[in-house]
């Protein structure tokens, strides 16, 4: 395995902003000193995951997760050291002369024969599209329909020839494995067994993109209807392209997602082009499928809220509903803005113009309620009576989801003015819709085990758990001081060895003991990556996010080691108590005598402490 050298290492950690890192996986607010979101490691809705911008670590106080940059993209991406220094050192522009090797690293990494014939079979399209004499045609066809050299380039589209052997070729000369070629979608095995064809023959190619921005996959267009072949053909499933994980272009919206707060979500991927040519730059796709969860904990990382926009016929309708129905059900905020007479983003910005566009449609989306309600309203004709109850029971199914009494209420006031129903029988209705969801959920509720040993637990157990926890943050402040001070660690060391309580603290602090007779001088991410241990990395990382004040510095300190003094020796007096009614109860006397006797002794320097 190749080594990184440390300077390296420590160039990275220099250049790399944790905020910007992480602002591009998650939406951040800047409150007070540090920066705060929705925790990308759990589930939550509220933010209690907190990054700090001066010491270069991030902490959830919710489910404990810490690091800094070097230890997020481990364990966010689930990759191992090396490849998420490699990962940083791309992101600054560092040159690393080590590429991680196969095996080494990972699931990704096993895939790399893949995913760079993608981007050799990419660059082949686009490179036939732009400058050859068979790329003119398709390239015509584009310039026609808006698509400039700029958006060409963004979007790497290209032309594969009609030819079923080009590709097949190339790769073969390049010494791909053309079995695993095949595995990836871009050749096609004869029926006969005899050798491989190519998948993508005659069509516009659009790359399809990983988070990272590598490319695992092609969107091929016919320039003109074909019978017997589709408009587009996609990649098959593959290791690398899964289509329920992919969202096109996020690796290049993500910034801008962030910067907004708002994601918007199309139907296809030729929508995210159209509106990229008009400046709204801040928009994903699905390829084909349904909105996965997997698609919405990615949104949810990175935006506030989320806005549909699908085509305005039948099918995009349908469409929308289930997109904004999972949304709901997985605690998204979500909007969602309707195209009108069937028309897709492209068709209506080449009718009404690109600001209508900006303005009407993706500035004045409908609300979850608005949508459901237009949604019921589009087969029916409120001027018969059936039409009506119809309406109203179809919205009042759907409102009793909506926890929100001002959106009950407004709702309500909106449908007495449509259908001329009262506003006390509407309300009737939702009570009722309301009791039986209800009673639908309890049927599937099971008591969570935890809340119901809260209720028995003694009040003892109560009591230890509070003062553990006090002795705890004693100990994750004095750590915190440690970590940043030799001096005082040499002091603590000498004179009060044996002073942390809990097991994990004190082997931290011989582990920091033997750093510091390597480096001399405090670094807490250095010393926080060569642990081994994760529950003790974690120790190191939540100290170091401690907010210590400079003025006070001095008097915690004190306080700290006086109180982990203190209990160090009421759990000695705990332990000569209980032994002293051991001897008692075996009717040793003497013993018990003794104990006594160094019971007093310990109260007395407790008292003196
Ligand atoms: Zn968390």
């Amino acid at each position: 395995m190749t080594r990184i050298p440390e300077q390296t290492i420590e160039e990275i950690r220099e250049k790399t902003n944790i905020v910007d890192l992480i602002g591009e996986y998650i939406q951040l607010t800047k409150r007070g000193k540090n920066w705060v979101g929705l925790c990308p490691f759990h589930g939550e809705k509220t933010p209690s995951f907190s990054v700090s911008e001066e010491k270069q670590l991030f902490h959830c106080f919710g489910c404990g997760a810490s690091g800094n940059a070097i230890t997020f993209i481990m364990d966010l991406e689930n990759r191992p050291f090396t490849d998420a220094v490699h990962e940083l050192s791309k992101r600054i522009g560092i040159a690393l002369d080590f590429i991680p090797q196969q095996g080494e690293t990972g699931s990704n990494q096993q895939f790399k024969p893949m995913i760079e014939a993608h981007e050799l079979a990419a660059n082949f399209y686009r490179h036939i599209l732009l400058n050859t004499v068979e790329g003119e045609e398709a390239l015509a066809y584009l310039e026609k329909r808006g698509f400039d050299r700029t958006i060409i380039e963004q979007y790497g589209i290209g032309w594969a020839l009609d030819d079923y052997q080009v590709l097949t070729s190339l790769l073969e000369r390049k010494g791909y494995q053309l079995e695993e070629m095949e595995a990836a979608g871009l050749i096609v095995k004869r029926d006969d067994g005899t050798g491989y064809f190519d998948r993508f023959r005659g069509r516009v190619m659009f790359p399809l993109w990983d988070d990272n921005g590598n490319i695992i996959g092609f969107s091929g267009r016919l320039l003109e209807k074909l019978e017997h072949a589709p408009k587009y053909l996609n990649s098959p499933e593959s290791p690398i392209f899964e289509k329920n994980k992919v969202l096109y272009n996020l690796h290049q919206a993500r910034l801008n997602i962030r910067k907004t707060g708002k994601v918007i979500l199309f139907e296809g991927f030729m929508d995210v082009i159209s509106a990229n040519k008009i400046g709204v730059q801040n928009t994903v796709a699905l390829m084909g499928t349904a909105l996965s969860e997997s698609h919405l904990v990615k949104l949810k990382r990175i935006a506030k809220q989320l806005i549909i926009c699908c085509d305005g016929d039948d099918a995009g309708w349908e469409a929308a509903k289930r997109f904004a129905q999972m949304a709901i059900s997985e605690n998204v905020d979500c909007q969602i803005a309707l195209l009108p007479n069937g028309l897709d983003p492209d068709d209506y910005i080449q009718q009404f113009g690109e600001q209508s566009f900006k303005e009407q449609i993706i500035g004045k989306p409908y609300s979850y309620m608005s949508f459901m309600m237009a949604y019921a309203k589009r087969d029916k004709n409120l001027q018969y009576d059936n039409d009506v109850m119809q309406y109203v029971d179809e919205v009042m199914e759907e409102l009793a989801k909506r926890p929100s009494p001002i959106e009950r209420d407004l709702v309500i006031r909106q449908m007495e003015e449509e259908t001329n129903v009262s506003e006390e029988a509407l309300q009737q209705l939702l009570t009722k819709k309301v009791g039986r969801q209800v009673q639908e959920e309890r049927k599937y509720a099971t008591i969570p085990s935890s809340e119901a040993s809260n209720e028995q637990m003694p009040i003892y157990t109560e009591n230890r758990q509070r003062k553990q926890n006090a002795t705890n943050r004693a100990e994750k402040m004095l750590l915190h001081y440690l970590l940043n001070d030799g001096e005082l660690f040499d002091r603590i060391y000498v004179e009060l060895f044996d002073l942390f309580y809990h097991e994990e603290y004190q082997t931290v602090f011989i582990e920091l003991a033997a750093f510091y007779e390597q480096y001399k001088t405090p670094d807490y991410h250095r010393f926080a990556e060569s642990i081994a241990n994760p529950s003790l990395r974690k120790i190191v990382l939540e100290a170091a996010m401690y907010d210590s004040n400079e003025e006070f510095a001095a008097q915690e300190i004190e306080d700290c080691i006086h109180y982990l003094r203190k209990e160090k020796v009421k759990g000695q007096i705990d332990e000569k108590q209980h032994e002293q009614n051991e001897a008692l109860r075996s009717n040793n006397h003497t013993r018990a005598l003794e104990l006594a006797r160094e019971i007093i002794q310990l109260r007395q320097s407790l008292e003196a402490l």
